[in-house]
């Protein structure tokens, strides 16, 4: 992409009410818009990071047999009277609206009940189980803070599994498949070291959850951790915890993390609720077993903003780059041109600056941007026939070929 057909353009400030880094970056490179506290929107430089963290996550959840739908973010109140979870009191993150004829309507904070309305009119027998479903979708919480920017929104965008089983052992042997999937998932976004599974609250099933909680210093969560990082717990859960895992408390250490996802076993709680039921080999009716599975999709990449950026500004892993090369034209259009095309013709992902704009400025720009690879083509590099390939987090840069630019980039 040519960055003179880009509409945003970087800023030196970022607005003064913005207090997270992780926003303040993002809006000065042009990533995201602010509309209002806890509400961004996502140019297109933003949309294509969005894209490149869900299609990680889309391949990693077909992998494990996932189907992808998407629900809607109008739901009806019945569907959550029957568990209990209309109330404001029970659930404190409702944005509620009416019809014109005055019908109340919620605005989808989460799916459970409404994905497990919708199975009972699909699953009838053992034979149509398990299913595992998931989307990406945009999900709206009236929270009372948003102060960390896009790691937490009143809308935002989060990727939720749900997996419905005929027994718990199906149940179970599927929730690990996930936890493993998942481990890919946060290596792939380049935080898979410091992300740890964790225990934390739980619910009327199971006495814990798990999430996945990455350090990171602008995160709302404390764990504590062991020496070798095999066990971690939710400072919510520190005591029970321990207890169960036969840990002595004073082996763990503090450390502040961003939960970047939960997964959670409902078991047969919202169907004994909700009526889902089957039919068994016997053909008697059970309950089925529903296990969910989130990602926050936009906090991740609140996290890796938060992780990598440097004084200078952001820093893509390449997974989630929105482009993997950033190629400035110093006067050197005509060449520079050629370059774009070869590489883009090659399949490698180029933001091209073609701007006439002072070198300086480019250079600054570059680093805000945060593109793995930088190319320059100089003066200098018209006579030598080389050009200045440096990554956006290496201080020295290396020569390449012109010729050769096309193999240097080529996976
Ligand atoms: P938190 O404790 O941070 O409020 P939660 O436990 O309420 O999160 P879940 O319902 O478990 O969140 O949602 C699944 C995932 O969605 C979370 O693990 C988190 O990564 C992400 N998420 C939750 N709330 C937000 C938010 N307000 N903004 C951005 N991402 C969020
Ligand atoms: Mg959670």
């Amino acid at each position: 992409m040519k960055q003179s057909h880009l509409f945003t353009k970087t800023k030196k400030e970022a607005p003064k009410d913005e207090v997270s880094r992780n926003a303040q970056l993002l809006i000065r490179a042009g990533y995201v818009y602010k509309v209002m506290a806890g509400v961004y929107a996502y140019t297109p430089l933003g949309l294509r990071v969005l894209e490149k963290i869900k299609a990680i996550v889309r391949e990693e959840m077909n992998a494990i047999g996932g189907q992808e739908l998407i629900m809607t973010n109008l739901q009806r109140k019945d569907t959550w009277e029957v568990t209990g979870r209309w109330s404001d009191e029970v659930v404190d993150v409702w944005f509620k609206t009416k019809l014109q004829d005055g019908v109340e309507l919620g605005l989808a904070w989460s799916h459970e009940e409404a994905i497990m309305e919708m199975m009972q009119q699909y699953v009838e027998s053992y034979k149509d189980l398990p299913i595992s479903v998931y989307q990406f979708q945009t999900k709206l919480r009236n929270e009372l803070r948003a102060k960390s920017g896009i790691m937490r929104g009143r809308e935002f965008v989060m990727k939720d599994m749900y997996s419905l089983h005929a027994t718990e052992e199906d149940m179970n042997q599927y929730y690990d498949q996930v936890i493993e999937a998942y481990k890919r998932i946060y290596a792939r976004f380049g935080i898979g070291d410091e992300t740890f599974v964790t225990f934390a609250s739980g619910g009327a099933f199971t006495k814990f959850s798990h999430e996945f909680q990455t350090i990171c210093s602008a995160g709302e969560d404390v764990l504590y951790v062991n020496a070798d990082k095999s066990v971690a717990v939710n400072e919510e859960v520190l005591d029970d915890a321990t207890n169960e895992l036969h840990v002595d408390k004073s082996t763990l250490s503090p450390v502040t993390t961003a939960e970047v996802g939960n997964i959670f076993k409902f078991g047969t709680e919202k169907s004994d609720k909700m009526n889902v039921v089957f039919k068994d080999k016997e053909g008697k009716q059970q309950p089925i077993y529903l296990a969910s599975y989130g990602i926050g999709i936009t906090r991740v990449m609140g996290v890796i903003v938060e992780k990598f950026a440097d004084e200078a500004g952001l820093v893509w892993p390449e997974s989630v780059a929105p482009f993997r090369v950033h190629l400035l034209s110093l006067g050197t259009d005509e060449k520079a041109n050629e370059i774009y095309e070869a590489l883009t013709g090659a399949g490698i992902e180029v933001l091209y600056d073609d701007r006439e704009t002072p070198a300086g400025a480019k250079f600054a720009e570059s680093d805000l941007l945060g593109l793995p690879y930088r190319i320059v083509i100089g003066k200098r590099s018209l006579e030598s026939g080389k050009a200045e390939v440096k990554k956006r987090t290496d201080k020295e840069a290396t020569e390449v070929a012109f010729e050769e630019l096309v193999a240097f980039f080529k996976p």
